[in-house]
């Protein structure tokens, strides 16, 4: 069994409180612990000074594309992506042509991420047949083939009974509802946040209440269902607020923030460049604010991406025609230490706890720990690398990022995924 020693760095697992100069040691696929082992002899030793060891990050809101849209990326592709963004389980979103709506159509994505190799896929399974909305998908198939949670992203549900339904199984299920909050009747030809940018450039705008009417619909079903409501890329200030009454009542919601979200707003449209097109769209400064104010608090519990690979042929095209969507998994890392850490808002543990622990829980995977006996999933993070953010060098195959050309600090350095090896920065230089 082989025996690997991680020295020197400091050891941050927020599921145990740690945050110290330690080792880690791990056996085989599991993690044998924190601490020396002075009577055990390592068959690997791993120099982590000056380095960040803590559990590999989890980003649970991920569009791989495939099947059905391989031209804009792979599982394969996606994963690799992860990979060099520290990334080392992510969930992925049943948008796909068919939608993951089915047992098999599960246990394909299992099956291509263990062709692939390289990071963990957990599949999110559909709320609905097609993900129209009109009939419930086979949830318990589902939940056999391997769905992690449930959701419709892409698209709310619109209707509220089918929701209402869907909560009362997840909760059968111990399954989260992950809600993609929106009323489409509001938002129809949207392009843009509804305000004083959307005036100016004369663009149709997503008013925030689209937003907020579903979010106060989906805690108000959590409330009367029992079951567990997590919202997805949370964009406006009254979103913020709702999850927090909510979660003050006893309800069981959780809150995602996507970096977009804090650390652009709808001002980055005035040149129609449509890398800064996405749904919820990017909103003002002080939605920003709250949402930064949420991370802060405690509201928001998890840090992901919402990473929606497009082929550049489609984004290319005029700004009211081109598809909502950046991806996001080669910069979460960097960009999130620029507006969470750099800026004191945020000490490390609270960040990683974003993008470990927390997502597992709403997960209900045994991931996003350190502790004994877990996978041996681990990420080593270069805090200090500064770094130009060049979307040429990405693993995705898509390149639609709002970052191009950013100057940022901190990357993955190391990446073990079940005990080996997938990434190492030293050796996978572009
Ligand atoms: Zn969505
Ligand atoms: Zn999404």
């Amino acid at each position: 069994m082989n025996l690997t020693r991680i020295i020197n760095g400091r050891v941050i697992d927020p599921s145990q409180q740690i945050d110290r100069p330690d080792e880690l040691w791990l056996k085989g696929d599991r993690i044998l612990g924190v601490g020396p082992h002075p009577s055990l002899q390592a068959t690997r030793t791993i120099d982590a000074a000056g380095k960040i060891v803590c559990p590999g990050l989890i980003d649970m809101h991920v569009h791989l594309r495939e099947p059905g849209r391989e031209e804009d990326e792979t599982i394969s592709t996606g994963t690799a992506a992860a990979l060099a963004g520290g990334v080392t389980s992510v969930a992925c979103m049943p948008n796909t042509e068919p939608a993951i709506d089915s047992q098999a159509a599960a246990e394909f994505v299992h099956l291509q991420a263990q062709r692939a190799g390289n990071a963990n896929v957990f599949p999110v399974g559909a709320i609905t047949k097609g993900r129209e909305g009109k009939e419930l998908a086979e949830m318990g198939g589902l939940v056999e083939g391997g769905a992690v949670a449930f959701t419709d992203d892409g698209s709310p549900v619109v209707s509220a009974e089918i929701m209402r339904r869907a909560m009362e199984y997840c909760l059968m299920f111990d399954k989260a509802v992950l809600s993609h909050s929106e009323d489409l009747e509001l938002t129809r030809g949207a392009v843009m946040n509804e305000g004083f940018e959307s005036m100016r450039l004369g663009l149709r705008g997503y008013p925030a209440a689209a937003e907020e009417i579903m979010v106060f619909r989906e805690i108000a079903l959590a409330e009367l269902t029992g079951a567990r409501v997590h919202i997805l890329h949370v964009s406006t200030a009254g979103s913020v607020e709702l999850v927090r009454s909510g979660k003050r009542r006893g309800v069981r919601v959780t809150g995602e923030a996507c970096p977009h979200h804090f650390t652009l707003t709808d001002e980055c449209l005035r040149g129609f460049d449509s890398n800064f097109k996405m749904s919820p769209p990017l909103r003002t400064r002080k939605d920003a604010d709250a949402i930064l104010e949420g991370l802060c608090d405690g509201t928001l519990d998890v840090l992901a991406t919402d990473h929606a690979p497009h082929a550049p042929e489609k984004k290319m095209r005029e700004l009211d025609q081109a598809p909502n969507g950046i991806i996001g998994l080669e910069t979460f890392l960097p960009i999130c230490v620029q507006a969470l850490i750099e800026t004191k808002r945020l000490t490390w543990p609270q960040m990683i706890e974003k993008m470990t622990i927390n997502p597992a829980r709403v997960l209900g995977i045994d991931r996003g720990t350190l502790q004994a006996g877990a996978p041996a999933d681990v990420t080593v993070i270069d805090p200090d690398a500064e770094w130009t953010i060049d979307p040429k060098q990405f693993r995705s195959k898509s390149r639609n990022t709002p970052y191009a050309g950013w100057r940022v600090r901190g990357r993955a350095h190391l990446v073990l995924v079940a005990g080996v090896v997938k990434y190492d920065r030293d050796t996978s230089l572009p």
